[in-house]
């Protein structure tokens, strides 16, 4: 498989988006957004390039999480910052699904 050359992969975690609501900064502000992006680092949903705001961009300066991926329904690839590079969906980890029922510990 051709790989992306991001030398970032290894470092992912399985993370749980912060919300599923749209961009968390926008939803503090009152912004739009456009698309939204996932941090592969924390979790944080920002919003893509195309909306006023850019606030997976920012998160990025702000972070310095690299890698993010896209948190459209459908979409699965993803993008470091730092390399900029794509990302194909194989080299990503599979988003979970849905967070643990309540009243269930969430898993060691
Ligand atoms: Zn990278
Ligand atoms: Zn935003
Ligand atoms: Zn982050």
């Amino acid at each position: 498989m051709e790989t992306s050359g991001c030398t970032h992969l290894d470092t992912l975690r399985d993370v749980r988006p912060s919300t599923t609501a749209g961009c968390e900064d926008c939803l503090r502000i009152g912004g739009r957004w456009v698309h939204l992006r996932l941090c592969l680092e924390c979790g944080h949903v920002g919003c893509c390039d195309s909306s006023p705001n850019r606030h997976a961009t920012r998160h990025f300066h702000a972070t310095q999480h690299p890698v993010i991926r896209s948190f459209e329904p459908g979409e699965d690839w993803g993008w470091c910052y730092v390399d900029e590079v794509m990302i194909e969906g194989e080299e990503l980890r599979p988003l979970k699904p849905s967070p643990a029922p309540a009243g269930q510990p969430p898993p060691a």
